[in-house]
């Protein structure tokens, strides 16, 4: 199966979206990769889900990215007695270490760091910012607030903290236990770590993961766009995590910060992912609304490497249609003559590494010589990142011996990857790129090919080989 279009669609799974039949059908309508949300979904329906993602992966016979997003510090209230309460404009209320249920007063907020952290004239917000609080005073066991806007408070609604600087590192007792459920399943490419502040929040993520899982950074606080160069520098890839950005941040300010964060992150070649409302109102409807479509447009535009969908598969009425639409909505823009110019005036200059002097000379060569496909050799998923950081018009067949290094380049802008064995000498390779060229449609009989490699293979950064390949009437190479 070949897809259309070079930005990947990553599709949120969930209750609309657990059932195998179902994981398949968004497969075929368009979805890359799979999330699985750890906020709402438990290590039992986790690992059913990974089982079901990798039977469907069998029977398509393409690999399928898997991505478990794990929670981190989202912060929650406690609980009230009434379920809710009404507070007015300009009152006192106070969040405290009493695990009490809360009234018109007080409520319990069940983070003792957080009680520690937050100072006077820091801003609370809850429930996504439909009640604002602003801290006039704490002690190390009292937030008092004034309410500045909104009036309802309800049962363990969500609280973020713009102006704080949060001591604890960003994996909660949850995480870990969900990193660790993860990873004894062995079969997951991607986890996405929350609530990222500053570049060592990854450490702790990186060290038990040992490099069993790729890590993507969720940019949604102002503290980690603060930081952007240096989360993106220690990361595998990014997400601009709209959602809670648009909470922590004034909304008008989404836009732009989706701009930086795709541009730093196509720099650094690193797979970045546009988040949350894409196509929003599509979990009622069976079309989207114009606006949606134009958002979608934008993050194509820009060169993202995703465009992803939250409820809208995982719990919406229409799950199939939301990732149709998407790919639609995709093939439609990248096929726009003035894709091309857009994307290349954001492309980055080449880095003096072997992989992208090679890459850049793969690029030019295809353009000018017009090949079918430029196929790339890639063990470790160096070679094949560096190729899409071109971002070549031609397209990019992704070769890989390691299973884990087809399934996490699913995500990557333009590749379309294939497992295939170890190749052991030059003339194999060269033949084998011809005949997987030809069988995944990217070539025909006497068109060429361009194939790019790390010689000897598995080497991480080590691309040095560049070569153009005539494709003979049997398929194979003729040169
Ligand atoms: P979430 O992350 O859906 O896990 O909150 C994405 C976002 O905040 O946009
Ligand atoms: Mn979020």
């Amino acid at each position: 199966m070949r897809r259309n279009r070079r930005v990947k669609i990553l599709a949120t799974l969930g209750p609309a979206s657990s059932e195998e039949a179902m994981i398949r059908k968004l497969h075929e309508a368009g979805a890359d990769v799979f999330r699985i949300n750890m906020s709402h979904t438990d290590h039992d329906t986790m690992r059913e889900l990974v089982r079901r993602i990798r039977s469907v992966e069998l029977a398509v016979g393409r690999p399928i990215g898997i991505l478990a997003d794990l929670q981190g510090p989202k912060l929650r209230v406690g609980k009230f007695k009434d379920g809710a309460v009404t507070l007015a404009l300009g009152q006192d209320f106070t969040l405290d270490d009493n695990p009490e249920e809360g009234d018109e007063t007080r409520v319990f907020l069940p983070h003792p760091e957080i009680l520690e952290a937050v100072q006077a004239g820091h801003r609370l917000l809850i429930d996504d910012g439909r009640l604002q609080l602003l801290v006039l005073e704490t002690d190390s066991k009292h937030i008092r607030c004034q309410v500045v806007a909104g009036d309802k408070i309800s049962n363990r609604k969500g609280v973020s903290l713009p102006d704080t600087l949060l001591s604890s590192g960003a994996l909660t007792e949850k995480d870990r236990k969900d990193l660790d459920a993860v990873l004894a399943v062995g079969d997951v490419d991607w986890v996405a770590l929350s609530f990222i502040q500053r570049p060592e929040d990854l450490a702790e993520a990186r060290k038990i993961s040992r490099g069993r899982v790729a890590l993507m950074s969720k940019i949604e606080k102002p503290q980690a766009v603060e930081r952007l160069d240096e989360i993106i520098e220690l990361s595998d890839a990014i997400m601009v995590a709209r959602g809670d950005l648009g909470v922590e941040l004034p909304l008008e300010m989404v836009p732009s910060i989706q701009k930086r964060i795709t541009r730093a992150a196509r720099k650094a070649g690193k797979p970045v992912v546009v988040a949350t409302q894409m196509l929003e109102s599509m979990i009622t409807a069976p079309v989207p609304t114009r606006a949606e479509v134009s958002d979608v447009s934008v993050a194509v535009y820009e060169g993202a490497d995703a465009i992803m969908l939250s409820a809208e598969s995982a719990a919406g009425n229409y799950p199939v249609e939301a990732v149709a639409t998407m790919n639609r909505i995709a093939e439609q823009i990248e096929q726009d003559p003035l894709y091309s110019g857009i994307i290349l005036a954001q492309r980055s200059e080449p880095e003096a590494t072997g992989a992208d002097a090679v890459s850049l000379a793969a690029r030019q060569m295809a353009e000018t010589l017009n090949v079918a496909v430029i196929v790339t050799y890639t063990a470790t998923g160096t070679t094949g990142l560096r190729t899409a950081r071109e971002r070549p018009m031609t397209p990019i067949l992704a070769l890989s011996p390691v299973l884990s290094t087809a399934r996490r380049l699913s995500l990557c802008w333009g590749l379309h990857c294939v497992v295939t064995e170890d190749a052991y000498d030059l003339d194999a390779m060269i033949d084998t790129a011809c005949r997987i060229a030809v069988e995944e449609g990217y070539a025909r009989a006497g068109e060429r090919v361009i194939i790019t490699a790390g010689v000897p293979l598995r080497i991480p950064g080590s691309t040095n080989m560049l070569r153009i390949a005539h494709i003979g009437s049997d398929g194979l190479s003729a040169v």
